[in-house]
């Protein structure tokens, strides 16, 4: 970016609203330690500037050993969990080095750890698969990963059991009870910590909560269950995405709008192009109808997205002028209900976003210092 040059499209991430939904976390857990999900980059968001805000989680985790290094290389002083741990010696030597803790999931690993010199230094988090079949230590398996543990007895820093669960968006699926009993079946005679919940575990299964919670989405203000909002929770969104009206003109009757003029007038219309496309990540399955707000006024868009434009119409508000601002998504717009006309989940969105949007953060106010102004970054 040209220095002074604001980008046109933003992504505000406003810090605030981290430090409130790790609040809700722990009003919906008042018993369990927070083991705060921000892979991805944070879900988009930053990853340095989520871990920050997120100051008062008892651990941080992210999915690869790289994250985990650059959170260490930024001053990142919390507990951090490598979701995916390590594949061999050389990212087992980089969890030491970088005081990380590895998820272990495969024998493979075991074997590792069983020649490793610096074992009691390392604090394993041991993941079962108790049914989704991803990650995880399958049922028939347990009985050798005990005899390991006790091979082993003691020669680790810590131990934390954890599974994943597969279907918890959907409070009607069964999978999520038997998941739980499984893991409980195996854990209730061990005297180590267990954690069981995501997102959609701690606003909607209260039984999966245990020792540690997992809260990913839910920190950025969105909710994991289809057809239900954040603010539903009290979570408040986190990113805001905003772009500029570039153009604005009259259309006839039977003017068909984009590629494929897929959308034809069936009267006058005042067309607004939003400086936006699927280039910056907005999604380009969203259908016409999908609203946006033009000066906190929703409006739909019509005709199909392109790469970095989209087209709204804006017959329903006339003073709308060339520069004014549109909100993608953010508290006008929920992510979710845009999730839902593109057929996608807020998850792919919010990781969507690519290098040509601005990022304007709000920095997390502490409560005696004055309020600090947005500061712009690239
Ligand atoms: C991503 C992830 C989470 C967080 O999931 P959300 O649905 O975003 O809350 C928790 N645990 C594991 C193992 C994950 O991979």
């Amino acid at each position: 970016m040209i220095e002074g040059l604001p980008a046109l499209t933003h992504a505000v991430v406003d810090c605030n609203a981290v430090v409130h939904n790790l609040k809700v976390v722990r009003q919906y857990t008042s018993n369990s330690k927070i083991l705060a999900v921000i892979k991805a980059n944070a879900y988009g968001h930053g990853l340095v500037r989520i871990a920050n805000a997120l100051q008062d989680a008892d651990a941080l985790a992210v999915a690869r050993v790289k994250e985990g290094i650059e959170l260490r290389l930024a001053g990142i002083t919390n507990r951090i969990v490598v979701l995916q741990g390590f594949l061999d010696r050389d990212e087992m030597d980089a969890h030491r080095k970088f005081d990380l803790d590895p998820v272990i999931y495969g024998f493979h690993q075991l074997r590792l750890l069983a020649t490793c010199p610096y074992l009691e230094e390392l604090s394993l988090w041991l993941k079962l698969d108790t049914g989704m079949n991803r990650l995880g230590f399958k049922q028939e398996d347990w009985r050798a990963v005990l005899e390991w543990l006790n091979t082993h007895q003691g020669q680790w820093a810590e131990l934390t059991w954890m599974t994943h669960l597969a279907n918890a968006d959907d409070l009607e699926d069964s999978t999520t009870q038997k998941q739980i009993d499984l893991f409980r079946s195996l854990t209730a005679d061990r005297n180590e910590h267990d954690s069981i919940a995501n997102s959609a575990g701690i606003l909607g299964w209260k039984q999966s909560h245990s020792d540690w919670v997992r809260p990913g989405l839910m920190l950025f203000g969105v909710s994991p269950f289809a057809g239900r909002q954040g603010y539903e929770f009290g979570l408040k969104p986190v990113m805001t995405l905003r772009s500029k009206l570039v153009s604005i003109k009259q259309l006839h009757q039977g003017d068909a709008v984009g590629y494929g003029g897929d959308w034809v007038c069936n009267k006058p219309i005042c067309l607004g192009v939003v400086a936006i496309g699927y280039g910056d990540g907005y999604p380009r399955a969203a259908q016409s109808g999908t609203l946006v707000a033009v000066n906190g006024q929703v409006v739909p868009v019509i005709g199909r997205v392109s790469m970095d434009m989209l087209t709204v119409d804006l017959s329903t508000c006339p003073h709308a002028q060339e520069g004014d601002e549109v909100e993608l998504w953010g508290s006008q717009c929920a992510i979710e209900q845009l999730a839902k006309s593109a057929s996608t989940i807020p998850y792919t969105l919010l990781c969507g976003i690519t290098r040509r949007v601005g990022v304007m953060e709000i920095p997390a106010v502490e409560a005696e210092q004055p309020v600090q102004l947005a500061a712009e970054f690239s």
